[in-house]
């Protein structure tokens, strides 16, 4: 290309922004949602969008008041590393617009039921001064409101697939690597579900359609005919696929259910002003959790730092500071996460019931084996999971006396890329187990830990525990609630020192 030609064409970059130009008409940003979620009409689109922004000004409004910078310039607001989590690449600007909570793409119904349900809480405290204890009030008593509220979203039996195996296909734009990725994804969802998957060329119902997009998004549930998960650049991760096939499946985010003041709390001051409506909770009419409680460990939760405007400032905290490096993981679904899914697609799968310890139950996709929550194994999880990669873990009983364990290679030459242990340590009955870090200490440092010692302290240990990483020692000792802990050690990007602890009963 001559030198002119190179400098017309950046003129016309600049002066277009971000639009793309094909073969010299410009492709405006909306134009993959229309091409690949063509069961949203113009006018639904048109709805959607229009309803979005009142969602965002409404909110907007309420917290930060009407001189702040307007909605309506959210885009100069914008930038280009905004994302929910560090594991999960944020989607480009053009298209965050027409998102929700970062990769979600709304229905005219959902949005227009969220934002109904934010006016009706809005009225009622409409006499309270606008500031952050009105909105908090504001989106958690949204969640005791909408209890009135008889029109549903997840919750709806509409936006369940109905037939099975669910069908996709790879739309030409994808990438090798996300190819790739998208099949490993799919095995794990088939791996520990009933659910089945299928590619096909000629889609016989509603079907998945995979393609790059500007980011990773997808629509929550099935909304009929062909519909999109977008896995752009940056997205080929396992763990991300299973989140946005997760939200195809009916998964909202989890820091969205209506019993997350259990365990979040919000730093509204470091969350860029025009997202804040992207951390409003769902009400309990449109999620159903089949009991589940809320799990740190997530692979459908927000990082640390989603939507920050300070890349060293958190927004969401954990209220039990030793979760703060759990929350954003996306290496793979949690136990719990499966659990859901299960529940809602699988019930009474089986003709017999396995008798599954430890909080196992069995596989509803293959009957001859139960699904362990993570750190148990066996065919009824009576025991520890496997290693991988390195010869570790075990049952150990926790003695009066101090006992060590340590991950693979301490100190010297440290662990390695892709290992994984699991201890279960178990105190007599009536007794607790007791575990402290000693000498070094040292994991990749990470905002949510990639590399990683977990422990499970809880008295339920289907819940995702603490997880440790970066160069301090923890200092504070971790007693278990019942006589057993598991403590869980994970690599999966680097090499370095790992952890020794010691423990004993209580
Ligand atoms: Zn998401």
């Amino acid at each position: 290309m001559k030198a002119y030609a190179k400098f017309c064409l950046l003129v016309v970059v600049l002066a277009c922004g971000l639009t793309v130009f094909v073969d010299g008409a410009p492709i405006p940003p909306d134009h993959e949602l229309r091409q690949h979620f063509p069961s949203l009409s113009n006018n639904d689109f048109a709805e959607m969008t229009n309803l979005l922004d009142q969602i965002k000004q409404v909110a907007h409004d309420r917290f930060y008041g009407k001189d702040s910078v307007a909605v309506a310039q959210h885009s100069t607001d914008m930038r280009p590393s905004v994302s929910i989590s560090i594991a999960q690449p944020g989607v480009q600007v053009p298209i965050s617009r027409y998102l929700f909570e970062g990769d979600i793409l709304l229905s005219p119904l959902q949005a227009n039921v969220i934002l109904r349900n934010l006016l009706r809480v809005l009225r009622k405290n409409r006499r309270r001064r606008s500031s952050w204890p009105a909105l908090k009030q504001l989106i958690t008593s949204s969640s005791m409101l909408l209890s009135r509220d008889k029109r549903s979203l997840y919750s709806s039996e509409k936006a369940r697939w109905k037939n099975f195996p669910i069908q996709y296909t790879f739309h030409d734009s994808l990438s090798v690597d996300a190819v790739t990725e998208i099949g490993l994804a799919i095995d794990y969802w088939m791996n520990h579900t009933c659910l089945t998957f299928e590619k096909v060329s000629e889609p016989e119902r509603d079907y998945i359609e995979f393609f790059r997009g500007q980011g990773c998004y997808s629509m929550i549930g099935r909304v009929g005919g062909r519909q999109g998960v977008s896995i752009g650049d940056g997205c080929e991760r396992t763990g991300t696929i299973e989140h946005e096939i997760g939200h195809a499946l009916g998964l909202w985010h989890e820091q969205a259910r209506p019993d997350a003041d259990c365990c979040i709390v919000l730093e509204p001051d470091n969350i860029i002003n025009n997202f804040i409506s992207d951390f409003l909770q769902r009400s309990w009419e449109e999620v159903l959790t089949y009991g589940i409680p809320y799990d740190m460990g997530s692979v459908m939760h927000y990082g640390s730092t989603a939507f920050t405007n300070d890349w060293s400032k958190k927004t969401v905290l954990t209220r039990d500071a030793r979760y703060q490096r759990t929350i954003g993981q996306r290496e793979r679904l949690s136990f719990y996460d499966v659990q859901v899914i299960n529940k809602a697609y699988c019930p009474k799968h089986c003709d017999i019931d396995l008798p599954c310890f430890n909080g196992g139950y069995t596989h509803p996709g293959k009957c001859d084996g139960c699904i362990c929550p993570d750190g148990f194994g066996g065919i009824v999880c009576d025991r520890h999971e496997q290693p991988k990669n390195a010869q570790c873990g075990g049952m150990l009983p926790a003695l009066e006396q101090w006992a060590e364990i340590t991950s693979p290679g301490y100190p010297h030459p440290g662990y390695n890329i892709d290992q994984k242990c699991s201890w279960i340590l178990r105190a007599p009955q009536g007794k607790r187990v007791e575990l402290e870090f000693i000498d070094r200490f040292q994991f990749f440092c990470t905002t949510t830990c990639l590399d990683f010692v977990e422990v499970k302290a809880s008295a339920d240990v289907k819940l995702t525990g603490f997880r440790y990483c970066c160069f301090e020692r923890p200092t504070e000792a971790v007693v278990s609630e019942l006589a057993d802990m598991i403590v869980i050690f994970r690599s999966t990007v680097s090499r370095d020192v790992g952890f020794k602890a010691r423990f004993r009963y209580s």
